[in-house]
C-alpha cells in the first residue's frame, strides 16, 4: 500500500481507544514518510461532514501499535 499523497510506505495501526463505546478497536493505515493517516472514520468524515459536526474530542490515552501491512 503506498500513501495517496506522497506514494510513501504506509503501514496499518490498530488503536484500542477505551474512550468510545461503539468503536473500541479499528485499524487505519498512517504513512511513514508524511504522517497521512487515513481509516474508514477518515473517509467516511468525507462523505458526511455535515453529519459530523458534533465531532468526537481527539482522543487522549490511545495506544498505537505498529504493523506490517
Ligand atoms: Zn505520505
Amino acid at each position: 500500500m503506498v500513501c495517496q499523497r506522497c506514494r510513501g510506505l504506509l503501514v496499518c495501526e490498530t488503536f484500542d481507544d477505551l474512550g468510545i463505546e461503539t468503536v473500541s478497536l479499528y485499524t487505519a493505515t498512517r504513512c511513514i514518510n508524511c504522517g497521512y493517516i487515513e481509516d474508514a472514520v477518515v473517509r467516511a468524515n468525507r462523505f458526511r461532514r455535515s453529519e459530523t459536526t458534533r465531532g468526537v474530542p481527539r482522543r487522549r490515552g490511545m495506544v498505537k501499535k505498529e504493523m506490517p501491512c
